[in-house]
């Protein structure tokens, strides 16, 4: 399974034979011993080029929970910050054993998976070390019995593929959702699956065409790039025809071709050069580059037709999103990794992607939480899964703000002194009005004058807790003249 053949550090080694130890005549369903799935779970932490801490944690996940060894053993052998980890993946196993009773668990998925990642605390990585447990089981799931595959099964696709999508690990949710729902809906799974190999086969011959075309036209240009093919995966078509009515004339990305470049100018360029070969379907250009989706994802998306009638999606993009689609937080650990782990212990929040705030969000919840501050989770609830809106200042940074927020609530999100001094608003270039709802996707440009004072008015146009306390403060602030009332004229 593994491409690396690295040989494990000491501490590795250790925790190897340490849980082999522990694990000691215990085996799975499958007959096998247990180790190998503490194993195999270190060997997909691996693959994703997880931090050591991660992949030794990775090794020990199960001991607790399984084997008479206590966290003391643990910090005593392999440090706190292993300890750690291992501790939140037990907790997060017993939070979830509270919701034994699918029926009732799964409707309020939302709430589960807010209780889920509160109880990972601080440490993301707590969540990934679980994700890769899972993802294990999945692959050995053939070994229980059915009632067993089918609860896992179907907890997999409602809460970890989603879960994994919104990290954006695009080949894990991938992987997850096609194992599940080959449990979950086995016949379906199989048509599908069918229907999608007699696409490609009856495809290949044009698309070979198609790349080669791409490919000489982009070498012409010196545009420096590969290309490769990705097939749709079987339940996302799935879930694709549920949305059009089972349609598979609607279904346009059965085939996609990516194009992988060195920068943002060759996608735009790549994508033009696209376009002067064949007929892009209109309103099929999707600019996730400009716009990435809330997960972080970025990509240009073009849909054509080619001169036999081909339909072809294009997903043009550079390395880095490459890598980030497809690996999503677990890619930005390998980036981030020194100063990421340094952190956790000193329970500093982590450098996120701005796409990935919404963890940092509920860093600092779970941080409160622990320290017996009360917190209202419904707000939490609707903060973290309320859909959020992507904006830009003019300068191209951009703030993620909940679904409805108005100019003043971006304003105050910048900074309090530009906030408090807002003269007026500019959106996508055009002079607004205070009260105009903000649109993912909008440029805002806030102008300010010395002059300008926060106004008790604008309590009315503010909607997230953030602008309304610093709105707050400054107008308790203000010298009183500014209350009285105004002059007769
Ligand atoms: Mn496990």
């Amino acid at each position: 399974m593994s491409k690396s053949a690295k040989k494990p550090g000491p501490n590795l080694q250790h925790a190897i034979d340490f849980a082999t130890n522990a694990h000691q005549g215990q085996k799975r369903q499958s007959g096998d011993d247990y180790i190998s799935h503490p194993l195999a779970v270190m060997q997909i932490l691996e693959d994703w080029r997880m931090d050591d801490d991660t992949i030794v944690a990775g090794v020990l996940h199960d001991v607790l929970e399984d084997t008479p060894i206590t966290l003391d053993d643990l910090k005593t052998e392999f440090g706190e910050s292993v300890a750690f980890l291992v501790d939140g993946v037990t907790k997060l196993g017993r939070t979830r054993s509270g919701m034994r009773d699918l029926d009732t668990y799964l409707p309020s998925t939302k709430d589960n998976l807010l209780r889920l990642l509160v109880a990972t605390g601080t440490d993301i990585r707590v969540l990934i070390i679980k994700l890769a447990d899972r993802l294990h089981n999945l692959r050995t799931l053939s070994a229980l019995p059915p009632d067993k595959q089918k609860k896992i099964a179907k907890e997999s696709l409602e809460i970890f593929a989603p879960l994994a999508d919104r990290l954006n690990m695009g080949r894990l949710r991938v992987e997850m959702s096609d194992i599940a729902f080959s449990y979950v809906n086995p016949k379906r799974y199989q048509e599908l699956s069918n229907l999608i190999d007699k696409y490609n086969q009856s495809a290949e011959k044009s698309m070979k065409k198609v790349e080669k075309e791409v490919a000489e036209l982009l070498g012409r240009e010196k545009i420096k790039f590969y290309i490769t093919g990705r097939i749709k995966s079987v339940y996302s078509l799935h879930k694709k025809l549920l949305k059009h009515s089972g349609n598979m004339g609607e279904i346009y990305d059965l085939t996609a071709l990516r194009v992988i470049v060195d920068d943002i100018t060759d996608c735009y360029l790549a994508l033009g050069l696209i376009h002067s070969l064949y007929t892009p379907m209109s309103g099929r250009i999707k600019d996730y580059i400009a716009v990435p989706k809330q997960n972080g994802y970025q990509s240009i998306h073009t849909t054509v037709i080619t001169p036999d009638k081909r339909i072809v999606e294009f997903q043009i993009r550079t390395r880095e999103m490459h890598e980030y689609a497809e690996r999503g937080l677990a890619a930005s650990f390998y980036y981030n990794e020194q100063k990421l782990t340094e952190n956790y212990r000193t329970g500093k929040i982590q450098h996120l992607p701005t796409s990935l705030l919404w963890i940092t969000e509920l860093q600092s919840t779970a941080a409160k939480l622990r320290a017996g501050k009360k917190v209202d989770l419904k707000k939490l609830k609707l903060n973290l899964f309320a859909d959020k809106i992507f904006v830009y200042t003019p300068k191209g940074d951009i703030i993620d703000l909940p679904k409805g927020s108005l100019p003043l609530d971006f304003a105050y999100r910048l900074h309090s002194e530009i906030g408090g001094h807002v003269a007026g608003v500019k959106i996508n270039g055009k002079m607004s009005s205070l009260n105009k709802k903000l649109e993912h996707g909008d440029v805002v440009e806030i102008l300010t004058s010395k002059k300008q004072t926060a106004k008790a008015s604008w309590l009315d146009k503010v909607i997230t807790p953030h602008a309304r306390g610093k709105l707050k403060s400054q107008l308790a602030k203000l010298p009183q003249k500014i209350i009285k009332p105004p002059k007769k004229k």
